[in-house]
């Protein structure tokens, strides 16, 4: 167990090598603080059990640190259907060890086909011949953070408990979970999302609403579902929708439709799939057929919204021995379908620097500096990506009638895929960062795949500066 008692230095019990943890809290022996009880004492705690939480853990095990995981839930979330990872996230899940047992549970994605809201078919391709090496699979939520957790040791994860606030204790921080109790951490990873009560502490200002709501859901064929490894993309006007194979009997779908405010929240299942159904009723019969074939409690309706990290005015990713990763530190809207690869990639870099900082700590190595190096690391990839999705996002969203038809009738068709086979996706739009080069995604709940135009189609070709 990674407790340490009242007296122990800092640091003094990072574990680098396996130690029991106490099967359940009350094994832990209280102490007291100037202000109440502490009911728990930990070195390195991740706030929230979602992706990038359990991904750092898990990251953090691998690499001989042990943590424990603070999650509000009672259990895993299985709510939020699924997501589409790419290569970049596929890269991070082999590093930490579940990549293959994962692939082994999602198709592989073939090709995209993008079509107006008529049906009528405005571009299709394979990725095989577009984008070789590219990979892209969408994933059960719940699958992903099941395979992880159960790679992390028993009792690494504390569910049902809600941090609450945090409050400096010295040179340690004092977590106050939603039962009342309190857990003295040397470390602190903030992992708890786009509400994230670890950003809030640290000054980060609350994420804005961009004008747009998701509809998701998981249609399900138990004798099997009919469809072609494809995305499929359908835009319309103000509004986008599609779908893709997500395993044999699994069908992933979403809506993005235009809304100047999220309005009330609908609890009701059955009437979020209704509204759904309402808003694309003429549209492809694929599409409404997957939704029909969606069990009521597979459907979530979800504001869509961004965190732009500017530099000087938003915080850093780190202050002291509190750092934060995943959409607790750059939510960002879904265009680009990048969010939970980054999060993914935020725990590896994190975890790799805290690793070796908390090593090599005699030999000078600083886990603020860690953390710092983390941040000035992570912020150059995640910044221009939160920028760039939310830009996808508005002109997908466009609504204007002449708009929409060029965009359907001049460029979707005349654009063409880019080759270059080394880069992820995400990082194709920076390194294209031109004129011609557009990005359209299926909204990221579908991934997005990038357009260069004609006379940058060479192998290893820079687009021109615009
Ligand atoms: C519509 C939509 C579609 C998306 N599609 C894609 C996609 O195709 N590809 C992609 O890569 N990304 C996609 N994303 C983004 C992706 O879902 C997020 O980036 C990813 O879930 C971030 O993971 P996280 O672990 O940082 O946060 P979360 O998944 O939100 O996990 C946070 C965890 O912290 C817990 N928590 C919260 N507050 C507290 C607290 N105070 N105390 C303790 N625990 C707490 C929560 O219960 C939760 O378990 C999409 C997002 C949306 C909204």
């Amino acid at each position: 167990m990674a407790t340490t008692s009242a007296s122990s230095p800092l640091f003094t019990s990072f574990s680098l090598l396996p130690k029991r943890r106490p099967t359940h809290r009350q094994a832990l022996k209280p102490r007291s603080s100037s202000n109440g009880p502490i009911s728990y004492q930990e070195d390195v705690v991740v706030v929230g059990a979602g992706i990038a939480g359990l991904a750092t853990a898990l990251s953090l095990h691998r690499l001989g640190v042990r943590t424990l995981v603070v999650e509000q839930g009672d259990s895993l979330r299985t709510g939020g259907t699924s997501l589409t990872l790419f290569r970049n996230g596929w890269r991070v899940l082999d590093s930490i060890g579940v990549g293959e047992e994962l692939r082994s549970k999602f198709l592989r994605i073939e090709g995209l086909v993008m079509r107006s809201e008529d049906g009528r078919e405005l571009r299709s391709f394979s990725f095989e011949e577009e984008a070789p090496g590219q990979e892209i699979r969408a994933v059960e939520r719940r699958i992903l953070l099941e395979t992880l957790s159960s790679r992390l040791p028993s009792n690494t994860i504390l569910f049902g408990s809600g941090v609450r606030t945090l409050r400096r204790e010295g040179a340690q921080v004092l977590l106050e979970l939603d039962d009342g109790s309190q857990m003295l951490a040397k470390i602190i990873i903030g992992c708890d999302g786009v509400r994230s009560s670890v950003a809030r502490w640290m000054g980060f200002a609350e994420p804005k609403y961009v004008g747009h709501c998701a509809f998701r859901g998981l249609g399900h064929y138990p004798q099997g579902q009919p469809f072609k490894t494809n995305l499929e993309y359908i835009y319309g006007r103000g509004i986008r929708a599609g779908f893709v194979p997500v395993s044999h009997t699994n069908v992933y779908w979403f809506i993005c439709i235009n809304l100047p405010s999220p309005g009330p929240r609908i609890d009701d299942p059955s009437a979020l799939k209704r509204e759904a159904l309402e808003l694309i009723r003429s549209w492809p019969p694929n599409l409404i057929n997957v939704i029909k074939n969606t069990p009521d409690d597979a459907v979530i309706k979800t504001p869509l919204v961004d965190r732009w990290l500017w530099p000087g005015l938003s915080p850093p990713a780190s202050v002291g021995k509190v750092v934060v990763a995943g959409d607790a530190w750059h939510p960002m809207t879904p265009n680009l379908g990048q969010g939970a690869c980054c999060a993914l990639e935020d725990s590896v870099v994190l975890a790799g620097k805290l690793a070796y900082a908390l090593k090599e700590k005699g030999k000078g190595s600083s886990v603020e500096a860690a953390l710092r190096s983390y941040g000035q690391e992570r912020w150059a990839r995640v910044f221009p990506l939160t920028i760039r999705a939310h830009l996808v996002g508005s002109l997908l969203q466009w609504e204007h009638p002449l708009v929409c038809r060029f965009r359907n009738n001049v460029l979707i068709p005349s654009t063409i895929v880019n080759r270059a086979s080394s880069l992820d996706v995400s990082s194709l739009g920076r390194k294209h960062g031109s004129a011609f080069v557009y990005l359209f995604c299926a909204g990221g709940m579908l991934p997005s795949v990038v357009f260069v135009h004609p006379q940058n189609h060479r192998e290893g070709c820079e687009a021109e500066p615009s």
